[in-house]
């Protein structure tokens, strides 16, 4: 018998499972991310659009993995098998390529990894990305990377995350040992250690011995010193813990922890068993229609990305789509609800390592590569049935600043063309001086490569020049209740009056000590990182 669409998308849902990585740079993410594609038996890849070239800077980490290991996984989204389940990975680019996309992409996730190197603990881009999950509420599983390296304290790194982030947490495994003596995991749901081989050097899957609580055994494996010290702590750990609480990690107020060590392979395969027994599977969405399940029958699906080929070569454009509802199928119209315009899909692209192979069909959780002519903006719902629209994707604040100057007054219709269209396009933040003498836009960015793109862009695409001159400025905050609630405080010291592109006032700040004493002397003015 066949099955009913909703039967259908049960089924899909039910097995998918959908996350990002957050982490700062250095802390293991492209390791990870290459472990855990060990599991997948076939590495299926949505979304490559290769840098080639001058502009080979203009990569993610996973073109970078790509060009210094030469394995192929440049993509959007890294689709794996595993254990029955679907496994959607979303890139969360960094380094120099951090940028809004980073921001975005957790719009489109449905679980996040924190990733953690164990001798730094929380770091900036960890901390930041942390704060747009918990904007979301999104379950956090945390990974503490780099056990085989002296580190800090597992206890301290947990206390670490309940202070500073304050989510409680569950160790699921506790490490046995550190550095040179790090011998494996004790499992707390199997109550039961995993010890590994470190012979194999993590270049496959590792062989593990495991052993139960209390068997004696343990003893031919770990020297009395270490078992005794893992003993004491794992005491320590259940007198001062707080119990299993799947429905906290759900609402994304308690993180179950892994240790472990991403380059030598210990502990990943128990971290992904666990991360997918907990994790949420493709979750409801706000829209306009209220939450909707993802089981709801007709297709609906957010922009949460927009790529221009910076190739010259191949102009084309992708739009990501983030499924939502019902179920994708090729060749399929749809709406566009900002315009009102019906959109023939008749190039999903699903891109491989190299080529490109078209999409079938998608399900809630999936993202899709849409052929972009231009007429999709971040945010942008498309939908089949009743009419739908999914709630913005929020701006957070910039933290590079700079007046784009225009040599060439020629040419300044261009110009303003294609300032506007990146700025609809999501590519930079786009603000103005509050004084109308000073036409220049200014480019907001949360990483240095927006500038770059935007520059290239411009001079590409609407064959304008460009000059960048940089402002000391490192944070924004939005005034939450406009201008009027701005005037009413009066000269403000330290900081630059801008509007944003929705002509809502913006507050620049040089770094947080400036942000502090605003807030000190007035406390009735409300700011905010991040405008919705
Ligand atoms: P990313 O910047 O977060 O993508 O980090 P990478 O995966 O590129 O790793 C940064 C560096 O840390 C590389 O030199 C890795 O080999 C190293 N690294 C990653 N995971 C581990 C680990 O578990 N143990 C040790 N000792 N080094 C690691």
């Amino acid at each position: 018998m066949a099955l009913t669409i909703e039967q259908e998308l049960l089924k899909a849902v039910s097995k998918r499972r959908n996350f990002a990585i957050i982490s700062h740079p250095d802390a293991g993410k492209t390791t990870l991310t290459e472990k855990l594609l060990l599991y997948g038996g076939a590495i299926h890849e949505a979304g490559a659009v290769k840098a080639r070239g001058e502009q080979r800077k203009v990569t993610s980490d996973w073109m970078e993995m790509e060009k210094q290991r030469g394995i192929s996984i440049t993509s959007t989204v890294l689709q794996f098998a595993y254990s029955n389940y679907q496994i959607n990975l979303l890139d969360t680019p960094g380094h120099q390529d951090f940028s809004e996309d980073t921001y975005r992409t957790l719009a489109a996730a449905d679980n996040a990894v924190m990733l953690i190197d164990a001798a730094k603990g929380l770091e900036p881009q960890t901390r930041k990305l942390f704060e747009v999950c918990k904007l979301r509420s999104l379950p956090i599983f945390t990974f503490v990377n780099k056990m085989d390296r002296p580190g800090r304290e597992p206890l301290e790194l947990l206390d670490e995350i309940e202070q500073e982030l304050g989510l409680k947490t569950f160790a699921v495994n506790y490490p046995v040992g550190m550095g040179d003596y790090f011998k494996g995991v004790y499992s707390r749901r199997q109550k039961a250690y995993h010890l590994f081989d470190r012979v194999a050097h993590g270049k496959g899957e590792v062989p593990e011995i495991v052993i139960p609580h209390g068997d004696s055994t343990i003893e031919n494996y770990l020297d009395g010193d270490l078992y005794e010290q893992t003993l004491e702590e794992l005491e320590l750990l259940e007198e001062v813990a707080s119990d299993f609480d799947l429905e906290a990690i759900h609402a994304g107020k308690m993180t179950p922890v892994f240790f472990g060590s991403a380059m030598t392979n210990f502990g990943v395969r128990l971290f992904l068993d666990a991360f997918l027994e907990y994790a949420l599977p493709p979750t409801p969405r706000n829209s306009t229609l209220g939450e909707l399940e993802p089981t709801y029958p007709d297709f609906s699906g957010f922009v949460f990305k927009l790529q221009a080929n910076m190739d010259a070569r191949h102009r084309d454009r992708v739009a990501f789509v983030r499924v939502c509802t019902g179920k994708f199928e090729k060749d399929m119209s749809v709406n566009h609800a900002r315009t009102g315009k019906t959109i023939r899909l008749s190039r999903p692209q699903k891109l491989f390592a190299q080529g490109r192979e078209s999409i079938e069909e998608a399900y809630p959780g999936d993202v899709i590569g849409l052929n972009n002519p231009g007429m999709f903006a971040i945010g942008d719902t498309i939908y089949l049935g009743k009419k739908i629209e999914y709630d913005k994707i929020p701006s957070f604040s910039p933290e590079l600043f700079a007046y784009l100057k225009n040599p060439n007054p020629s040419k300044f219709k261009q110009f303003q063309k294609g300032v506007q269209e990146l700025q609809e396009e999501g590519a930079v933040q786009i603000m103005y001086s509050k004084d109308d003498f000073i036409r220049d836009p200014i480019l907001a960015a949360v990483g240095q490569l927006q500038f770059e793109v935007v520059q290239h862009r411009l001079l590409n695409e609407y064959n304008v020049d460009s000059r960048l001159e940089p402002m000391p400025y490192g944070a924004a905050r939005w005034v939450v209740d406009g201008w009027e609630a701005l005037e009413k405080v009066g000269r403000l010291f330290n900081t630059m009056v801008v509007k944003d592109a929705f002509d809502r006032p913006v507050l620049l700040f040089k770094n947080d000590w400036n942000i502090n004493q605003v807030k000190a002397d007035h406390p009735d003015l409300r700011l905010s990182a991040i405008a919705l």
